[in-house]
């Protein structure tokens, strides 16, 4: 069992351990008054592990109440925000009631807003099941559903009351998930733990383990303690995202989010090194931990539909986005990046 401590405008505790499934009610208790909690997750999730849940809340005293939204991206829209905001209303559920996002990232996403928003705003607790809500979209409080103009595009920042990250959960994970979300895991490698690096290219099973996922989430604790909201260094954990939002969208989500983001990692480690930013053995090391993980790092998605999406980016300001570019496996720096010079990054990384 670890506890990492997140320090932000609501300081929480995430949990890392086997068996917190199980526990999520005598550990949510002694934090919340809550009458009613509120099982929110997808349908894949909701049979394999909802009944634990349920009954591990009902055990620590809670009512449960339980909502189920269709499985994917395509759902993380306003129509499900909508229609769960719907249910918390149609149910009687109050201020001092709590949210429990049982789920992937498109779950806690969408949860997260919910609870931002339900009566000005509401606890939630977040109990992560695929990798990549364990390392990453679990943790530091940004929430969102997406536009049919782009990700993520409304949303805001609320940080949980706690997460409850249990590894055991992972079992269940198809092995396309579990890739999936080892893109997230080689960002934060590629970010500042060159060790972690060795450790996934040796061994791409360990994306899995309690220590990988635990380092994750301790670099994110740094970052979000430093800027929660993202003004500064916490952009860093966009690296592979500018690209990689544009390739999501382009590909219509048929794409996975850490698919895209691998293959934004390879273009921008590509464009990077033909700029003389980073050297080719670390590129080159780059690009065969991606091969190694079994992640893509090329796309046929026209740099013009690309264009476009990142027109619409949230991190641009004005006339310029800020991308973040390796400089080595370990270190990454932001750069402002004028739009008008973003055709020749895409280029250079292997974009046409
Ligand atoms: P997801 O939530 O769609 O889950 C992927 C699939 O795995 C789903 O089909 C789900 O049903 C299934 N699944 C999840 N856990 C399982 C388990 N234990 N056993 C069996 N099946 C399981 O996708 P994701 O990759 O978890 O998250 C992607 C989303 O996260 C994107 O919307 C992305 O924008 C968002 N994200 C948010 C942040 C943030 O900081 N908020 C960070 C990164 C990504």
């Amino acid at each position: 069992m670890r506890r990492i401590e997140v320090k932000a405008s609501r300081d929480y505790a995430v949990e890392i351990g086997p068996g917190l499934l199980d526990r999520a009610g005598e550990l949510l208790r002694p934090l919340s008054g809550a009458g009613t909690a509120v099982i929110v997750t997808g349908e894949h999730v909701a049979a394999l592990y909802a009944p634990r849940l349920r009954a591990s809340l009902e055990r620590a005293g809670f009512r449960v109440l339980q909502w189920t939204h269709p499985s994917g991206e395509a759902y993380k829209t306003l129509e499900t925000y909508g229609a769960l905001l719907s249910f918390l209303a149609r149910e009687g559920v109050g201020r001092n009631d709590l949210l429990l996002a049982l789920g992937g990232g498109v779950t806690g996403d969408l949860t997260g807003f919910a609870a931002a928003t339900y009566q000005r705003g509401v606890d939630y607790a977040q109990v992560p099941t695929s990798l990549l809500a364990m390392v990453d979209s679990s943790v530091g409080g940004k929430t969102a559903v997406d536009l049919p103009e782009g990700k993520n595009l409304a949303g805001s920042f609320y940080q949980p009351l706690a997460v409850l990250c249990d590894p055991e959960l992972l079992e269940t994970l198809p092995e396309e998930e579990l890739r999936n979300g080892s893109a997230e895991v080689l960002k934060y490698a590629v970010l500042g733990d060159p060790a972690l690096f060795e450790l996934l290219t040796k061994d791409p099973s360990c994306v899995r383990t309690e220590r990988a996922i635990a380092r994750c989430i301790e670099m994110k604790r740094d970052l979000v303690g430093e800027d929660e909201f993202d003004r500064g260094s916490r952009q860093l954990l966009n690296l592979g995202h500018s690209f990689g939002h544009a390739i999501e969208a382009c590909s219509e989500y048929r794409l996975r989010h850490g698919e895209a983001v691998a293959i934004g990692m390879a273009a921008v480690a590509r464009a990077a090194t033909q700029m003389g930013i980073l050297p080719t053995a670390d590129r080159d090391a780059l690009l065969s931990a991606l091969a190694r993980l079994g992640l893509p790092d090329r796309t046929e998605i026209s740099a013009e539909c690309l264009l476009q999406q990142i027109r619409r980016d949230k991190k641009r300001r004005g006339e310029t986005i800020s991308l973040i570019v390796p400089e080595r496996i370990g270190a990454c720096r932001i750069l402002q990046v004028p739009l008008a010079e973003i055709p020749t990054w895409l280029r250079l990384g292997g974009i046409a």
